[in-house]
């Protein structure tokens, strides 16, 4: 193998999901720290003092000391090269949470042990499932009480409707949990709650062996008997193929605070996924191996620093290598130009980089040039990436300028926004400019919105919220009038800036409601003609 065979075959590219608090944070510094990115778990984002270092770029976020905008990590381990995409939760969760999705070659699903699945996890794995892609479950917390672990793998796969298979099984939970049993290896990790090292102990065992009697007690031993017959008897057989299609999750039970079954679910997991996947595009798929570069931009961050509007594009590589000193194609833009100042977080910094393989994410400077979506490549070739689907937002507002006479300028503004992926603008269609209606994924892209207005444009706007909370694209029929359609009080037709028309809905009984009394209407979670 070549050499940059070897550099592309390495790499693993993934994205961390989970509900806020299920423990995403912690079990990325552990994986830091075993691939020694940083010295001491605390400084991924080591809330608001530290974190400042990793994403500096947004006033907004120094000012709330939150994140706005997904980090990306590189860090070695055991041979691999990992590019770990972080999703933003609590209020920052925005479009980009689901846009990062769009880059990762699989996901790692966390999930706190006591809770089970919960909202965001649901939301984030329907992206994944779109897509297709490998997802890992790490079972966290296992270390205080958790629900009963039958009833966990039950509901992943009842709501999420995904199969599992249980990579290892925990012996109790809680102030009981004594490790879990991993059923490929026949061996027992034991827990010790007094014991913060880096690898528990492991003692490799047949379950008929009576010494398992003495090392968990009767009631434990039995119980562990029952259970891991239950598993074989009744859940699916382990079958790689189904799990790289994303059809299968194998599911881990951990506790990442005291980094108890994070090395070994790494390890399976790194073995377990894909290297960088074969991207589709206008001229089929293109190889990770491919001899010529190619990426596409998943991301674009705007600088709020007044002194510097620059933005950041991020890009993931889709095939080939990028060498920072050679010219690169734009093929929406129809230019060749050099990529300036590309970077690469590595744990806590921001590097310069000179060269970067299929599956990595680099930060580019954008002039204003980029859209979300666009393609990058070697020069001479002209094909496009698929493009990135428009995600439903959640929450609507209708703005206005308050200055009547600022209209062109709240427009412009408003539109320029909007093509760069932070919000998402609508009108009601037939009565022209009347009024915009603005959407979002996560709450604080409002905030952003008249931030950047403001700042920007010199617009001060009124903002209304209004009661929808579920968007669907209309996808068949394609001409219609509104009188067409049977539509409750509650539900509102738009259109986008595209003239795609969309339904707004307040509760997510009143979808089904117009779907019933509208049997020609084919609706749309995420918008593909984007
Ligand atoms: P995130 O919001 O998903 O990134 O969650 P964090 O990693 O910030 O964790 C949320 C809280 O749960 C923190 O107080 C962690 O210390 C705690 N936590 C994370 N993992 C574990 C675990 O395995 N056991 C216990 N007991 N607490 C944990």
């Amino acid at each position: 193998m070549s050499q940059f065979e070897s550099e592309i075959k390495r790499r693993r590219t993934f994205a961390i999901i989970s509900h806020p608090d299920a423990g995403k944070t912690t079990l990325t510094e552990k994986f830091l720290l075993y691939g020694g990115a940083i010295a001491q778990a605390g400084q991924v984002k080591g809330k608001k003092n530290t974190r400042a270092a990793v994403s500096d770029w947004m006033e907004i976020e120094k000012q709330r000391g939150i994140s706005v905008t997904s980090s990306v990590l590189q860090f070695q381990y055991g041979g691999f090269c990992i590019n770990i995409l972080d999703t933003p939760g609590h209020q920052d969760f925005s479009e980009d949470t689901y846009r990062t999705l769009m880059a990762a070659d699989s996901a790692v699903m966390v999930i706190d042990g006591a809770k089970g699945v919960e909202a965001q996890t649901r939301k984030l794995f329907k992206v994944c499932v779109m897509r297709d892609i490998p997802i890992f479950t790490f079972i966290n917390k296992m270390d205080r009480e958790a629900r009963d672990p039958f009833a966990l793998c039950e509901e992943i796969e009842k709501e999420l409707g995904i199969d599992t298979y249980p990579v290892n099984w925990p012996i109790g939970s809680g102030k009981d949990f004594l490790g879990v049993y991993d059923r490929n290896k026949q061996e027992i990790l034991h827990f010790s709650s007094n014991t913060n090292a880096k690898k528990s102990g492991t003692t490799q065992i047949d379950l008929d062996d009576p010494v398992l009697t003495d090392m968990l007690g009767q009631a434990r031993r039995d119980q562990l008997i029952e259970d891991i017959a239950l598993l074989d008897g009744a859940s699916c057989d382990f079958d790689l193929n189904r799990v790289r299609h994303g059809k299968l999750s194998p599911v881990f039970f951990g506790s990442a605070l005291t980094t108890f079954g994070v090395e070994p679910f790494l390890e399976d997991f790194l073995r377990m996924t894909t290297s960088p996947l074969p991207r589709h595009s206008s001229e089929g798929e293109i190889d990770a191996m491919e001899d010529f570069f190619s990426a596409f931009v998943f991301k674009i961050q705007a600088n709020m620093n007044k002194a510097h509007r620059d933005r950041i594009a991020f890009l993931r590589v889709c095939s080939g290598r990028f060498d920072a000193e050679k010219e690169v194609y734009h093929v929406q833009g129809k230019k060749k130009l050099r990529l300036s100042r590309p970077q690469q977080l590595m744990a806590a910094e921001r590097e310069i980089i000179e060269e970067a393989y299929a599956g990595d994410i680099i930060g580019v400077f954008d002039p204003g040039i980029f859209s979300i979506g666009d393609t990058l490549c070697s020069p001479g070739k002209k094909f496009r990436f698929d493009p990135i689907p428009t995600f439903a937002p959640e929450h609507f507002a209708r703005v206005r300028p308050v200055d009547t006479m600022k209209r062109k300028q709240f427009l412009k503004g408003a539109e320029q926004i909007a093509l760069e992926g932070a919000i998402q603008i609508f009108k009601l269609p037939y009565t022209g400019m009347e009024e915009v209606i603005v959407g979002v994924v996560g709450t604080l892209q409002f905030d952003v919105f008249q931030y950047r207005l403001r700042n920007e444009y010199n617009v001060e706007i009124r903002m209304d919220t209004l009661p929808y909370e579920y968007l669907r694209w209309i996808k068949e029929p394609v001409e219609f009038h509104e009188t067409d359609l049977v539509l409750g009080n509650d539900t509102k037709l738009v259109e986008d800036y595209k003239g795609n028309k969309l339904l707004l809905f307040s509760s997510f009984w009143s979808i089904k409601w117009v779907s019933d009394h509208n049997p020609q209407l084919v609706l749309t979670e995420f918008n593909e003609r984007s």
